[in-house]
């Protein structure tokens, strides 16, 4: 999965202290290449020749390169084309005592529910069509690398997990200990959303509960949810397993901001990478998925308030809340459910919407009185940091058809299949 070694031949040059990068493809023409760009590289800079020269290209299919170096690696990065699950099982074995595995996935339509059962499959757990999908799907990978530790007495303490673009990426560190592989559950859980409003909860998986020096770990009590949504009336699906604890290290990711602004000069990408890691230092840790203020909105068939106004009287209730890196529209809060809606509820009554012909989950929602009564005095803590700094949160990509481009594999066989047809027709 190196393909050109690009990423190699960088760690190498750009990281202090390599002592060597294997950069492994299970193609054999990859492998080559990476010889050939070691030697053009070095070509090119040769102050940089030593460095390079701890590149070692390797051609094995990675599982078994991990299974024979269990414990080696400083850090596993594993970035294959499509879907990791089937590599999480060994690579979590190779990699050193709180080592670093860095796992990207771009089967993104998979883990955002288009195709639920084969997402079942690879990564077992359930995701839901929801404008949190993203959060989600970095939670269901996070989930499947925790489930394929436990299975070898290891745990992971995520550093940062992202959604970027059009993949997702996590940075983990793994641990051996049997203690913390028995708390797994409780950082799991199932997530139910309401099929006709915005309203969604989550149900843990399993609880431990500590009595003096005894810690007992049993399963989680549930329902959480009643059958029919207090909101709206409609009924929930469930969805899940997914990782529930946090999914930055908020130390890590302000450590590595600050470097990142110490070097701005060393980084061709900085407006991009400090946005995230600004964005990511923002969040409620302690608060797995979001809301989206437009969603909301459009369950009402509202035009709701800013996002500054809403988090401000969000936060005059006596609540948390923060955005998320992942959506530019989320809201992320400790807030009930209910609360957001007195507070929208509270919005339409100055800025009424038509009635709907049918009924809908929005009309039964402003069909109740609200209890909670909005504050809307603005509070300069509702803006976030990065808004007030006039930091870009979410910078425009840099072309119009940015994108991920085609298996490498499909072109061989496309050119080869045009070639022959060309032939042919010579013939
Ligand atoms: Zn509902």
């Amino acid at each position: 999965m190196s393909a050109t070694g690009l990423r190699a031949l960088r760690y190498a040059q750009e990281l202090e202290n390599v002592g060597c990068v294997v950069a492994n493809d299970m193609d054999p023409t990859a492998a080559e290449a990476i010889e050939r760009n070691k030697a053009y590289n070095a070509l090119c800079s040769p102050d940089k020749a030593e460095a390079i020269s701890r590149v070692i290209p390797h051609n094995e299919d990675v599982r078994m390169v991990c299974m024979k170096h269990e414990k080696m690696f400083d850090v596993v990065d594993l970035d294959p084309y499509g879907t990791p699950s089937t590599l999480l099982d060994s690579a979590v074995t190779s990699v050193k005592e709180g080592g670093l595995l860095l796992v990207t996935a771009t089967d993104m339509a998979v883990l955002c529910g288009n195709n639920a059962e084969v997402a079942w499959a690879k990564y077992q757990s359930y995701p839901l069509r929801a404008k949190y999908c993203h959060e989600m799907a970095v939670r269901t990978l996070l989930a499947a690398v925790e489930n394929a530790a436990i299975k070898h007495r290891r745990h992971i303490v995520p550093v940062i997990s992202l959604s970027i673009d059009f993949y997702i990426r996590v940075f983990v560190r793994v641990y051996t200990s049997p203690l913390q592989m028995k708390q797994t559950p409780s950082k799991l859980s199932y997530v139910f959303q309401c099929v006709g409003c915005d309203a969604h909860e989550l149900q843990a998986v399993g609880r431990q509960q500590t009595k003096g020096n005894v810690t007992k770990y049993q399963p989680g009590v549930g329902p959480v949810v009643p059958q029919r949504c207090s909101s709206c009336g409609w009924h929930y699906n469930m969805g899940g397993p997914i990782w529930s604890d946090p999914i930055h290290d908020k130390t890590w990711v302000t450590n590595v901001k600050s470097e990142l602004e110490r070097n701005k000069d060393a980084y061709p990408g900085y407006g991009k990478v400090h946005a995230l890691l600004t964005m990511a230092s923002e969040e409620l840790l302690d608060v797995p998925l979001h809301y989206d203020l437009h969603a909301m909105g459009g369950t009402l068939k509202a035009t709701p308030p800013s996002f500054w106004l809403f988090k401000s009287a969000v936060m005059n209730a006596g609540y948390r809340v923060s955005g998320s890196h992942s959506n530019p529209l989320a809201i992320k809060t400790d807030a009930p459910v209910d609360v957001l809606w007195d507070i929208l509820r509270c919005w339409v009554k100055e800025h009424p919407v038509k009635p709907q012909s049918s009924p809908t989950p929005g009309e039964a929602i402003l069909a109740k009185e609200p209890t909670v009564i909005a504050n809307w005095t603005r509070r300069t803590e509702a803006q976030s940091k990065a808004q007030k700094d006039g930091v870009a949160r979410f910078p425009q990509n840099p072309t119009a058809d940015w994108g991920p481009k085609r298996r490498a594999g499909k072109y061989r066989e496309e050119e080869l299949e045009a070639k022959r047809r060309k032939e042919e027709e010579e013939d």
